[in-house]
């Protein structure tokens, strides 16, 4: 056994191998130790290996289920290997004592289907990235699954952009090839081989039963080389057998706002920087009543579109339902019932599907065909209804089909039968009838067995060892116990004894034969009906992707009726310049807290255009500069997600980019120094943001000394303002920068408003025109409990600096005579170094070693 158990766990050596014995799967060695560790059970031990005892602990098999789940959180990847024949086989085919095993499928984050194992409201993503090209390419590509419900996409990208792609995805696992000197993060390397474009192509167009794909677009060698890596591990993870992939969407680059990790991590969009799903954008957003429709709304907010016409189709249906409350409320309420169809095809097509995954079917396509029914009475369609409906017909057949079939509500086993509904099959209920008829026989014999032996406690029984037998109180059994009674001993037990008779064997021959033939008899229709189920398998998943469509845009149009949120209008540029332009907006997640505490939140505009694209805006501490400058990039991403969104009015001309940063001292830190964080990111921005981007940088330059700090936050504001042109709120606490003002002709200032009140600070979260009139810090520190004395002694402190300032100027001493941004960087081209223009005046391959020698003592004086 330890042979055979040591040459599987050869092939799954980066795995904990679940092996099975009898009702438990058991792990060995090192494999015992990790996952008694992660699951908290006892590690026992059990014969010796090398003369040393092997560790050893196991987990049962019928809830073995969660140890994986909780297995896979941990970290850790599974293989299971099962008994491939019975004791019985083994002894037939010559093998004393041990059964064949194999393994038959490995578990991992990225490949799960159970429903257990998955948060029915979250994508499961499985990715793949590769890379062809030689040294120097840096074009990767990246294809990524989720095989619980065949949600299938790729692109190709510069490596540069795989962070940000693989934020949008969020995937459980990533897989990269062996060697292939690809960096994401807790990847896993799996086999080079199968990330070749020539062999992806086959395995696709086998996969999908065509002769070319490019039915499907044209793909990039890295794209299908990443799809081929995908296929592969998908293959090997389900030892041959692959999941429903629906055909590959190829993304292409600019069909979405591009966000990097660090702004999605920043603005919350999908989680907070903790994790957590309440208290990001989606928590503050989501109103979906199905598991499908959480999962596309959390993809729609992943990537806002760069299509008007695309998003115009969403609005136009959230403004349906947002107009019509009855119909609203309707459709909410079917889509509240039904099941989650997507994922119940995923386990079909994988063969773990039951009998209830059917039954999901029928019941969630039948829905469906109601649903269409209902909508398509409606007179006046949006483009995009019009377009869904379709995907919910065409399933009637299948159906009625499933409805004859299956009893009300089936079960996920199949062990016991009774999935077949009665009149499905004449030869099933032949069969069940056979049986009834034996079962009935069985307890008329018991009636005759306690007349005619006068025992009125006999009873037959069933049970696992016996089958059927007679049972009578022991003192009762001496009758039976005489060899013309006509009943055959069987078991004794403390107070009873046990007995067949020729009669009940008979019956309950019967009996199990006529159960096994109907327990063979539904599984051969369950088969069929699972076929098919699988032979319109891409039209059942667009019908659930139709009905997860409208439960987003029923549950965009609740929360806009919920909020008074509006929809937004998207302008051409028209030579006009890009503009942002939000009437009386609100950050949905600071609102709803601030609800919660009973307090109102203070709506504010934000106002950007050609002539005003940069808006600076100083003020106190906590005085709702971070809320202001990020609910207007939630709602631009809710905008061009195809929202509503929480203003009174927003007009823009689309986003490319998006960008959020936040000065170091509010960022988590993450092993680098934050504020090279901070500079690396906002050197992102500089080199990355375009007239049509929307940036916000929040206390940039905060992260280094005051006076570092400072020229940092001026230099940057005066590139984002001569160079990138984008429009830009730009929050900050150095007074000295509003000077920028005189200056940048497209820069405005702007302040949240505060008010001291009889020495007491009151916030107005208000954002006004022109600069602070001051910095309110003392006073943000007495609001925040600083004991008085310290307080005493800041404020003389400061007396002492404001007089030291009026003497000298200050901090921003020496400014006034600054040349301007343009001009400065003119001069820095003529100031060019004269090292540096010798060096490159010089042609290196022409030299002779005498001349060589001589450019280096002339190099020398030069510096
Ligand atoms: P700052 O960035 O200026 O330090 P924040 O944006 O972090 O300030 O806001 C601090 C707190 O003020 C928030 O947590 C919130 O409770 C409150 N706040 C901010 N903006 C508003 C607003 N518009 N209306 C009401 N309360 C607000």
């Amino acid at each position: 056994m330890m042979a055979q158990y040591l040459s599987l766990k050869a092939e799954a050596r980066d795995c904990l191998l679940f092996y099975r014995m009898g009702d438990f799967f058991e792990l060995f060695f090192d494999d015992a130790k990790a996952a008694a560790a992660t699951l908290d059970i006892a590690l026992t031990s059990r014969g010796e290996h090398d003369g040393a005892p092997i560790p050893m602990c196991g987990v049962p098999v019928h809830s073995a289920e969660s140890y994986l789940a909780r297995l896979i959180k941990g970290g850790h990847r599974v293989a299971i290997a099962e008994q491939t024949e019975t004791p019985a086989e083994a002894k037939a085919r010559g093998s004393k004592a041990l059964v064949a095993r194999a393994i038959v499928r490995y578990v991992t984050a990225g490949t799960l289907t159970e429903e257990t194992l998955l948060d029915a409201r979250r994508d499961n993503m499985l990715a793949a990235v590769a890379s062809v090209g030689g040294e120097g390419s840096d074009e990767v590509g990246l294809a990524a699954a989720d095989i619980s419900t065949g949600r299938f996409e790729t692109m190709t990208l510069r490596a540069a952009d795989l962070p940000a792609e693989l934020a949008r995805l969020r995937p459980s696992e990533t897989v990269v090839a062996e060697g292939a000197g690809i960096e994401v993060a807790d990847a896993h390397l799996f086999d080079r081989a199968a990330f070749s474009s020539s062999r992806a192509e086959a395995a696709l167009q086998r996969l999908f039963g065509v002769a070319t794909l490019d039915g499907f677009g044209q793909f990039g060698r890295a794209e299908l080389a990443a799809m081929g890596g995908l296929i592969g591990y998908l293959d090997h993870a389900g030892k041959g057998k692959l999941p429903f992939l629906a055909p590959p969407l190829r993304k292409t680059r600019g069909a979405h706002v591009a966000i990097d990790a660090a702004t999605r991590e920043s603005l919350e969009i999908i989680a907070t920087m903790a994790g957590a799903r309440a208290g990001s954008l989606l928590g503050a957003v989501d109103r979906t009543v199905t598991g499908a429709g959480a999962r596309l709304l959390a993809q729609d907010l992943a990537a806002p579109l760069m299509d008007q016409a695309v998003i115009e189709a969403r609005l136009g249906l959230v403004q349906l339902f947002h107009d019509d409350a009855a119909l609203r409320d309707q459709l909410r309420a079917a889509l509240r019932a039904l099941p989650d169809i997507g994922r119940a095809l995923g386990r079909i097509a994988l063969g773990r599907g039951s009998p209830r995954d059917l039954g999901q079917l029928r019941d969630g396509l039948g829905e469906g065909r109601m649903l269409r029914e209902r909508l398509d009475r409606l007179s006046d369609q949006p483009v995009l209804l019009a377009q869904l409906l379709p995907a919910l017909d065409g399933h009637g057949e299948m159906v009625d089909a499933l409805s004859r079939a299956l009893v009300a509500s089936p079960p996920t086993e199949t062990t016991n039968g009774g999935y077949i509904a009665d009149g499905y099959d004449p030869a099933l209920d032949e069969l069940r009838r056979m049986a009834g008829d034996g079962r009935r026989a069985i307890a008329a014999l018991e009636a005759r067995y306690r007349e005619q032996t006068g025992i009125s406690a006999l009873k037959i029984r069933h049970n696992g060892v016996l089958g059927y037998h007679v049972e009578v109180p022991a003192r009762a059994a001496d009758a039976l116990m005489q060899p013309d009674s006509g009943f055959t001993h069987r078991q004794t037990l403390a107070g009873a004894v046990r007995f067949n008779s020729v009669d009940l064997h008979e019956e309950a021959g019967r009996v199990a034969q006529a159960g096994a033939h109907a327990l063979v008899a539904e599984a051969a229709h369950l088969e069929d009906l699972i076929a098919a189920v699988l032979a319109r398998k891409a039209d059942i998943a667009r019908a659930a992707d139709a009905l997860a469509r409208l439960d987003v845009a029923a549950a965009l149009a609740e929360r806009a009726a919920e909020g008074g949120w509006q929809r937004p209008h998207f302008v051409a540029e028209d030579g006009a310049g890009p503009c942002l332009d939000i009437v009386g907006g609100r950050h949905p997640v600071v609102e709803d807290a601030l609800r919660r505490e009973g307090q109102p939140f203070v709506a504010n505009d934000c106002r950007l255009n050609e002539s005003d694209r940069l808006w600076l805006v100083t003020g106190p501490n906590m005085g709702g500069k971070s809320t202001f400058l990020r609910q207007n990039a939630l709602i631009v991403i809710l905008a061009q997600a195809g929202a509503f969104v929480p203003a009174q009015a927003a007009t823009l001309t689309l986003v490319d980019r998006l960008f959020s940063r936040v000065g170091a001292s509010d960022n988590l830190a993450r092993g680098r120094s934050t504020f090279m964080v901070e500079m690396v990111e906002t050197a992102a921005i500089l080199s990355q943001a375009t007239e049509r981007s929307f940036v916000i940088l929040d206390e940039v330059g905060r992260g280094t000394s005051t006076y570092d700090g400072l020229a940092l936050a001026w230099a940057v504001v005066e590139a984002v303002h001569e160079v990138n042109r984008c429009r830009c709120l730009f929050a900050t606490h150095y007074h000295e920068l509003t000077r920028l003002a005189e200056t940048l002709p497209s820069l405005s200032l702007h302040n949240v408003r505060a008010r001291e009140w009889k020495g007491d600070l009151v916030l107005l979260h208000e954002v006004a025109d022109g600069p602070a009139d001051r910095s309110y810090g003392l006073a943000v520190a007495r609001l925040a409990g600083l004991p008085a004395a310290v307080l005493k002694r800041a404020k003389d402190v400061l007396a002492r600096l404001e007089a030291g300032k009026a003497r000298t100027g200050g901090i921003a001493a020496g400014l006034d005579d600054l040349p301007l941004f343009a001009a400065a960087a003119a001069q820095e081209e003529k100031d060019a170094d004269p090292l540096r223009e010798a060096i490159d005046a010089i042609d290196a391959d022409a030299l002779s070693p005498r001349e060589a020698l001589d450019h280096i003592y002339r190099l020398k004086q030069l510096a």
